[in-house]
């Protein structure tokens, strides 16, 4: 084993009474022995948030001081790799459920999270919410709530995301549009005759505008897991970032971590054009008026500082009649989402109501006819 640095994602703790290893609490600030429940509280003082300077990570990557190895193994089946903890005594892809060899671990360079939204909730509560979900679908089949949910499928996930800080200045050129209204007349009939009447219609002055905007732009989210065959649903892909921890691998044991799949030059291209829209947007307030046309904008960022983070989910799949689905958690506000089956039965029958519902009416309205 290599030296142990604080903060460092492989990092291990054991029970001071029985050896086995601690694994995070979740919804608290504390690691626990599942087997003695001894617990202790992660320690997180002088621990901060890693803002790192943009740059250099984005000229050369590797040796820098904040990146480290970390054991991986990537599904051949979905492509998603992930950081999987020897301990574990069944290996399965969080996302596609095929079976991984530890023989494929790889150790792999990654730069260090910067911060960790640690799960709010365990294991027991992510299936609470999967009953109560199961029970308020439409057109479920009715044997789905006996349907196997095993718990070996269900991990929660720590998913990677980019955020991005920027000092924005932005030269822009475009026009300010003010309404004024006009007195249009027009012609219509009215009891046989033409008349000529008048209306109000709206037009625009438009006047030359140009400025500088500048401001602080704070965390732009940018996703860095990329997952084309099971994509987390963007219903489920929101997260209150004010409850973010300085990174403590402590957070992550007992859970899955992806390693990010999108480059950091991938991500912070699409970061950059968010601020492109940012800059837009504090234009368009700058010029004023009813409306406004932006032609030409010159932004510029500087002071660039970005972050890996981790955000929790709980994914799972559940077998029914053969075929296999896959649901997703929130594991900060419990939001759900995930595919399912239909019962044939109950929407053909449902059908059939509706059909003979219109026949009766049909016959109602022909014999009242
Ligand atoms: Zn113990
Ligand atoms: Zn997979």
């Amino acid at each position: 084993m290599e030296e142990q640095k604080k903060g460092t994602a492989e990092q291990k703790k054991s029970c001071i009474n029985c050896g086995a290893e601690l694994t995070y609490k979740p919804g608290s600030t504390q690691i626990k022995c599942d087997y003695c429940s001894h617990e202790e509280v992660i320690d997180q003082k002088g621990q901060e948030f890693q803002e790192l300077d943009l740059k250099p990570y984005l000229d050369e990557f590797g040796s820098q001081s904040h990146s480290e190895e970390i054991l991986m193994l990537q599904c051949k089946n979905c492509g998603a790799n992930q950081h999987i903890e020897e301990t574990y005594k069944s290996l399965h892809c969080v996302y596609c459920t095929m079976p991984l060899i530890i023989e494929d671990a790889k150790k792999e360079d990654w730069i260090l999270p910067g911060a960790v939204l640690p799960f709010q909730f365990d294991q027991r509560k992510s299936h609470q919410i999967f009953s109560k979900w199961v029970k308020g679908l439409w057109f479920a089949p009715n044997n789905l709530k006996k349907a196997a949910l095993d718990p070996q499928y269900t991990k929660g996930l720590y998913l990677p995301y980019w955020t991005f800080d920027a000092q924005l200045y932005a030269q822009y050129r475009g026009e300010r549009g003010d309404y004024y209204y006009v007195t249009v007349p027009y012609t219509t009939t009215e009891n046989g005759k033409t008349v000529t009447r008048t209306r109000q219609e709206q037009r625009t002055r438009w006047t030359p505008a140009s400025g500088d905007v500048s401001g602080f732009v704070d965390d732009t989210l940018i996703k860095a897991s990329n997952q084309r065959r099971n994509p987390v649903p963007s219903k489920i892909a929101n997260w209150n970032l004010d409850s973010l921890q300085p990174f403590n691998s402590s957070f992550l044991a007992g859970f899955v971590t992806e390693k990010y799949t999108i480059p950091l030059k991938e991500g912070h291209l699409e970061s950059t054009k968010e601020a492109e829209n940012i800059a837009r947007s504090w234009a368009r307030h700058d010029i004023g008026g009813d409306t406004q046309r932006v032609h030409k904008i010159k932004m510029t960022l500087n002071e660039e500082t970005f972050k890996h983070i981790l955000l929790p989910v709980y994914i799972s799949s559940y077998q029914y009649s053969g075929k296999k689905y896959n649901f997703f958690i929130n594991g900060q506000t419990g939001a759900i989402s995930g595919k399912r089956p239909y019962s044939f039965w109950k929407i053909f029958f449902f059908i059939l109501f509706i059909l003979i519902l219109l026949g009766i009416i049909g016959y109602i309205a022909s014999k009242n006819n």
